[in-house]
């Protein structure tokens, strides 16, 4: 399996930032890991022309239609149509302001799948859950019901994602991060079978430079999924070089 550093731009960046994606090019040439940038839809195509073959690009969302009466939503057919290969679904922030249910990510991602799309399914707990000790209770029933059946190794991964270490700071021990990917990759090996042992696992949320080499040590934690380290090429090039260290 080859590792994955993915960077989500979320509402961030204009065609300034592209520079970015240059310097990311210009230090990552030949990398050992695959790196993946999901920029706004409005960057996409233009990322995507500017990150050659070392960077692969990705939409933030997909619509689950393929076209259609939908103002401002975006196709997958689209985003391939923008040169990307990849999609995330499901990102707590879409659940929250979106009110996106697990069942809306099933068929997004089913959408993704259709299209061509690796799906980057985002999973995640919040801080009042975490409390109350249903963790991996609440992570269980995201990926039992997010998670479409035609998942396999090649068409998703999926983010680990604490909503409350979401652009925080605040970051779960290494054992909690590793007892929910244990737990992840039990509940998918015992669904999909020997196909999710190949199912990259990112953990999300606060990831930098200065935390990367440590996560990164941890069972199956085959990647991250960064937000705020993701802007600035030196921060992601750090963790992208910690992640092909790992
Ligand atoms: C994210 O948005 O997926 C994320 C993990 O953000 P941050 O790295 O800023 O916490």
């Amino acid at each position: 399996m080859r590792k994955l550093a993915a960077g989500n731009w979320k509402m961030n960046g204009t065609a300034a930032e592209l520079a970015e994606v240059d310097a990311l090019v210009a230090s990552h040439g030949a990398p050992s890991v695959d790196i993946l940038l999901c920029p706004p839809a409005t960057l996409l195509s233009r990322m995507s022309d500017r990150a050659g073959d070392a960077i692969a690009t990705g939409g933030q969302d997909c619509h689950a239609n393929v076209s259609g009466a939908h103002t401002g939503d975006i196709a997958a057919d689209m985003l391939v149509d923008a040169g990307a290969g990849y999609v995330i679904l499901g990102h707590s922030e879409r659940r929250t302001d979106h009110g996106e249910t697990d069942a809306i990510v099933a068929a997004k991602s089913t959408a993704a799948y259709n299209a061509g799309l690796i799906a980057v399914i985002c999973v995640g707990e919040t801080e009042g859950q975490r409390d109350a000790g249903d963790t991996l209770n609440v992570i269980a029933a995201q990926l039992a019901n997010s998670v479409p059946d035609a998942a396999n190794g090649a068409n998703t991964v999926i983010a680990y994602e604490p909503v409350w270490a979401i652009g925080t700071g605040r970051v779960p021990t290494l054992e909690q991060i590793a007892e929910v990917h244990d737990k992840m990759r039990a509940d998918l090996v015992a669904r999909f079978g020997e196909t999710a042992k190949d199912m990259r696992l990112l953990y999300g949320g606060s990831v930098k430079p200065s935390n990367a080499d440590e996560i990164f040590a941890i069972d199956n934690v085959d990647g991250a999924l960064v937000g705020g380290a993701s802007l600035k090429a030196s921060d992601f090039s750090a963790i992208i070089t910690a992640l092909e260290n790992a």
